[in-house]
């Protein structure tokens, strides 16, 4: 199994590409500790991964508030004894995030919050726990909206998900000699409930599909593939790294027909 002995904290495991990789990770053996701020949610994932045999507990949290990212911490640690993959995946989108222009300033301050400040509050209390556990993979989710820009705008989001990109890459950097490895994961336009604001819109939702070159969307279970390499000891020297995953988005000039 890849992640046999392996401890992995998965924030926004309770839906979507959390929840994909929190079953994935469970059943290649690591003891999975699923973080949301929706309890439901959340629940069910534990109840998932149990059914199937795995290993998984349930701790509440809302990433962008430091008292609750500590906590979610000290309980992997407390339950399993350590922390050796720490994914900070949860994020949003708001149905109002839109073009510079009228973008509302409070749609602002709770994407970045949650978005940007979420990934620095995991990493922030979950680095000292990968020190103690010897070394580890971070995996953070930006987007490939990172690298990328749309005149479908989504100020806030690609915002936060740029912020994403550069904050891993120097972290990557900083605790390299300590074993620790800190990866990108940016993935294209994904089938989950995050998505479904965005495309509700069919106008929008037409000139995004005709931009992917297999023509479709991606599965969770696509990207949560991806993390598990991260997570393994399988991308053992990629460290820093931008991992798009997103069916070739960022390479097209023109799309097929
Ligand atoms: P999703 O909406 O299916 O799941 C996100 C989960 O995060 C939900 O369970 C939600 O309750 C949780 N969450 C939201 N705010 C939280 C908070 N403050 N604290 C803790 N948990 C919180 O979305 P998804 O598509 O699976 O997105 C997962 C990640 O992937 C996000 O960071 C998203 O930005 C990113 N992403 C998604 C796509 C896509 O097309 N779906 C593309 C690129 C990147």
């Amino acid at each position: 199994m890849r992640l046999a002995k392996k401890v992995a904290l998965i924030t926004g495991a309770g839906s979507g590409i959390g929840r994909e990789s929190a079953l994935l990770f469970a059943k290649e053996g690591a003891q999975v500790v699923v973080c949301d701020v929706n309890a439901t949610g959340g629940q069910q994932t534990v109840d998932q991964i149990q059914a199937a045999g795995g290993t998984a507990t349930f701790v509440q949290a809302d990433v962008s508030q430091a008292a609750e990212a500590k906590a979610m911490i000290e309980a992997a640690e407390s339950t399993y004894g350590q922390l050796n993959v720490l994914f900070n995946n949860a994020g949003i989108f708001h149905g109002g995030d839109n073009s510079v222009l009228d973008t509302e300033e409070d749609i602002w301050e709770l994407t970045i919050n949650v978005n940007l400040k979420g990934v620095f509050l995991g990493c922030k209390y979950g680095i000292p726990a990968l020190q103690r556990a010897g070394g580890g993979s971070i995996i953070n989710t930006a987007s490939f909206v990172a690298v990328m820009g749309a005149a479908t705008p989504q100020i806030a989001y690609t915002a936060s998900k740029g912020g994403v990109l550069a904050m891993t890459r120097e972290i990557a950097v900083e605790f390299a000699r300590q074993n620790i490895r800190a990866n990108s994961l940016c993935p294209g336009p994904v089938q989950t409930p995050l998505l479904d604001e965005l495309m509700s819109d069919p106008a929008r939702k037409h000139r995004r599909m005709v931009h992917i070159p297999p023509g479709r969307l991606a599965q969770a279970t696509e990207i949560a593939n991806a993390a598990l390499f991260l997570a393994s000891d399988e991308s053992s020297y990629v460290n820093g790294a931008t991992f798009l995953v997103d069916g070739g988005i960022s390479a097209a000039y023109v799309t097929p027909e």
